[in-house]
């Protein structure tokens, strides 16, 4: 031991939201001999590490531990967090990139990281879609058995909400509009969602969200570490270019080790997933290329009197909308469809209107459409040797714009939502409001996975980086596709992929007596 961390470890995982927590897992299931060790900037918020946060009750409790996922310039006590000079704010548990959001283009004004034992996956809406179309990685030959695996992991079910006041309602509208001639399995239904139902005495359902918590599941009991408040700094590699470790910072006292490692596994997100490689000098080509942020509108509608009148609040005893739960989902369709609709029914409207009566849960429906982004090579997110970020890492700097393309997407979005919102009843804004960049906090590309190292790809189908052999990246930068829809599901699932080789491939070594 150095400190509080081990000499030497089979695999070191940087980073515990959902790809770390997967890759974990996954080794741990695969080959329970290897010794894995997970390493996290970030603090632990809850028992046990990496729960979301909003399982925790205690609404002051909840925002402490959202300020403790801001990075180092939240205040523990604030109400909100942490705003930029120029006044943006990201959202609760999140904190914004710094003055390199937009160092050419747009940038990425709003876009945001979380630095907590189970990273964004502690804050996220849970939503699972699985993608359709070209939003698939069709190079990965088991993508449909890998997307089995991460639903498991993940707890993912579509009836956990499906009852919940209005839904029915909503979908029957929806599908009305907007099914004709959609294949089975890709028309209108409710939203898989990482969320179960835990029916108390009373019979009345609790939520419980999945964070990397549930993806975990109870290898922390069974020899899998867990080093929060951790800064890795660097991927220590041999002279011949192979991987041996990891350099790091205990965040409590500043003081630095070396921890040994067969295989490191950079799981620290789309945006400091390529910091940390160009830290450590590992710089190909295509690293923080082909930035892809899904551009998003949103429109709002109340649902009109005679559909409420058809759906009497009593049939939905016990069960209850919550403020950011997707409901329903409209999937991504090639030909019919290019966007991925999610569907969010609220107790109120999103806008204050004193005009409109309060109004029984359900009846308020918030749309979002995201478009897939016309990902290009120039949209990326480089790093500076001068300057440094909060944390001492090389700072990063974004440099991001929409294209002629975009523009068409998005104004395409916006005749789709409204005409959804016209299905649904009467919209409450006049018109489709389009988000900055960052907002669909689904950042992509950074790391991206390719069939051959043609310099448009940072790692292979495994997430093992070209010519670094044993380090692996994952997370949703290695996601290579113009998708549309929610990303977490194909990361969890590509992780799960990654990690089974390796696990395969680590007991094999281990067994031929190859103890590097
Ligand atoms: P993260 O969860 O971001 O975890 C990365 C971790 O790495 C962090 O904890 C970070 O602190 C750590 N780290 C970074 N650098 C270092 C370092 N150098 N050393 C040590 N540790 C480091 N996705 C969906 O699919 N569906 C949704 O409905 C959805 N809703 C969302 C709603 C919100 C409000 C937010 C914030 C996100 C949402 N997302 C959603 C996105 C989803 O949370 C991410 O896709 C997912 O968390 C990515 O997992 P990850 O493990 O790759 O990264």
């Amino acid at each position: 031991m150095t400190g509080r961390y081990p000499d030497a470890v089979d695999v070191a995982v940087v980073g515990s939201g959902p790809a770390g927590a997967a890759w974990a897992r996954t080794l741990h299931e695969n080959a329970p001999q290897l010794r894995v060790a997970v390493f996290e900037v970030g603090p632990v918020l809850s028992d046990p590490p990496g729960d979301h946060v909003k399982n925790i009750a205690d609404p002051r409790a909840r925002r402490r531990a959202q300020r403790a996922s801001e990075g180092p310039a939240a205040e523990a006590d604030a109400d909100q967090p942490p705003a930029s000079a120029d006044g943006r704010r990201g959202r609760p548990g999140t904190f914004l990139l710094g003055d390199g959001f937009a160092a050419g283009g747009t940038g990425l004004p709003v876009g945001a990281m979380s630095s907590n034992v189970g990273g964004m996956g502690a804050h996220w809406t849970c939503a699972c879609p699985r993608p359709g179309g070209t939003e698939r990685v069709d190079f990965v030959e088991d993508l449909d058995e890998l997307l089995d695996e991460a639903e498991r992991l993940l707890g993912v079910s579509a009836q956990a909400l499906a009852d919940a006041p209005l839904a029915g309602q909503v979908r029957r509208l929806l599908g009305a509009a907007l099914d004709a001639d959609r294949p089975a399995g890709r028309r209108v239904q409710p939203m898989p969602l990482a969320v179960r139902r835990e029916v108390d005495g009373t019979g009345a359902g609790r939520l419980h969200w999945s964070g990397p918590s549930v993806v975990l599941g109870d290898v922390l009991d069974h020899g899998v570490g867990l080093h929060p408040e951790t800064l890795v700094e660097r991927v220590l590699r041999d002279d011949g270019g192979a991987v041996r470790g990891i350099a790091v910072r205990d965040r409590r006292d500043g003081t630095a080790a070396e921890v040994a490692a067969r295989v490191v596994v950079v799981a620290a997100d789309a945006l400091r997933t390529p910091q940390l490689l160009f830290a450590s000098g590992v710089r190909p080509r295509a690293l923080g290329r082909y930035l892809n942020d899904q551009p998003q509108v949103l429109l709002a509608v109340r649902l009109p009197d005679e559909v409420l009148a058809g759906d009497p609040v009593d049939e939905h005893a016990g069960t209850a909308i919550d403020g950011s739960s997707g409901v329903s989902w409209v999937p991504f369709d090639d030909d019919r469809h290019p966007f991925h609709g999610q569907v969010m029914q609220m107790d109120a409207s999103p806008v204050p209107r004193p005009d409109l009566p309060a109004d029984r849960p359900g009846a308020y429906v918030g749309l979002g459409w995201f478009c897939a982004k016309d990902v290009r090579e120039q949209d990326r997110v480089e790093f500076d040797e001068s300057a440094t970020d909060d944390y001492g890492m090389p700072a990063p700097r974004v440099h991001y714009g929409l294209t002629a393309v975009d523009a068409e997407r998005l104004a395409a979005a916006k005749a789709a939502i409204t005409a959804a919102a016209r299905a649904l009843g009467r919209p409450i804004d006049d018109a489709p409001i389009e988000l900055p960049a960052g907002s669909s906090l689904h950042y992509q590309g950074t790391t991206r996975m390719g069939r051959t190292d043609d310099g448009t790809s940072v790692c292979d189908v495994n997430g093992e980086v070209w010519g670094v052999p044993g380090l692996f990246v994952a997370g949703n930068g290695l996601i290579p596709t113009e998708t549309a829809c929610n990303p977490t599901l194909t990361t969890v699932a590509l992780a799960v992929g990654g990690a089974r080789h390796v696990a395969k491939n680590l007991a094999h070594r281990t067994e031929g007596g190859d103890g590097s």
